[in-house]
Formats: structure tokens, C-alpha cells, sequence
């Protein structure tokens, strides 16, 4: 089921989530609702606080597949990137953002059993968007400056 995506000027994105306690069929509903809903709006990654509920679980994929991340913490940074990045909760608009090139995170899965898992470039990114996400940080906050789009036309 698709949610409704909160944007930018809406409290709830600045809360700090908390973490998931449970990993039952909550958990697996708000797992499918949060893909369904970063696929309809063709986003790369969505976080659970987007979508009104404060609680520590992210879905991203940057074209390899569904990556489910439940109570996620980067436990490793590597070099810089930096590049224009955009949010679902911030349509319309981009930014350019410096983020770490690579990122190891700590996560569970939907069963609760930890995993890690490395990212370079654009997964890279998106890990430390998303997880962002989870503390009421929006990329705008870290932004140098926003991108405006050449006119079309
Ligand atoms: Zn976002």
C-alpha cells in the first residue's frame, strides 16, 4: 500500500525516530508499504519517519535490488563524495551535498538478525541520507547550495 510522503516544513521529520523493538507483522507491513510507496514515487530511498512513523527502519534501492535496513548505524566512513542529491520529502528541488565515498552500516533484518553492509557512490549516499532521516536531518541542512535546474525549453 502506497503512503502518503510528508515534506519538508512538517515537525515529524525532525524527530528523532526510535528504534524498532519487534520484528512481527508491523514490521513486515511498514517493509512493503515503505518499498511500494519509494517505487511509485521512483525514489532510491525512503525512511520510515517520511512516512509519519518514528520509528528506525529505511528501505533504499539504487537499482541492485530492495535493501531493508531495520535499527541501521554506520560504523565506518571512507574518502568524499560530493554531488547533487534530492529527497522524496523535498520534491522539486536538489542540492549539492558532501558525503563519505564509502560506508559500512550495522543493521538487522526483518527477522532481527544483524548484518553489515558497504556501500560506494550513490548506495553510499543514500545509506547516509536515509539513516539522516532517522535523527531529523534532511539533506537541506547539509547542502553547500541548491542545484537549480538549467530552463527547459
Ligand atoms: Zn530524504
Amino acid at each position: 500500500m502506497v503512503r502518503k510522503i510528508i515534506t519538508l516544513g512538517d515537525e515529524t521529520l525532525r524527530k528523532i525516530s526510535k528504534p524498532m523493538p519487534k520484528f512481527d507483522l508491523r514490521l513486515w507491513l511498514l517493509l512493503r508499504d515503505m518499498a511500494d510507496t519509494m517505487y511509485k514515487a521512483e525514489g532510491v530511498g525512503l525512511a520510515a519517519p517520511q512516512v509519519g512513523i518514528l520509528r528506525r527502519v529505511v528501505v533504499i534501492d539504487v537499482g541492485k535490488g530492495l535493501i531493508e535496513l531495520v535499527n541501521p548505524e554506520i560504523i565506518a566512513t571512507e574518502g568524499e563524495q560530493a554531488g547533487p542529491e534530492g529527497c522524496l520529502s523535498v520534491p522539486g528541488r536538489q542540492g549539492h551535498v558532501v558525503r563519505p565515498n564509502k560506508v559500512t552500516v550495522r543493521a538487522q533484518d526483518r527477522k532481527g538478525k544483524s548484518f553489515e553492509i558497504t556501500g560506494e557512490g550513490l548506495l553510499a549516499r543514500a545509506l547516509c541520507h536515509e539513516i539522516d532521516h532517522l535523527d531529523g536531518i534532511v539533506y537541506v541542512d547539509k547542502m553547500d547550495h541548491e542545484i537549480f535546474p538549467e530552463e527547459e525549453e
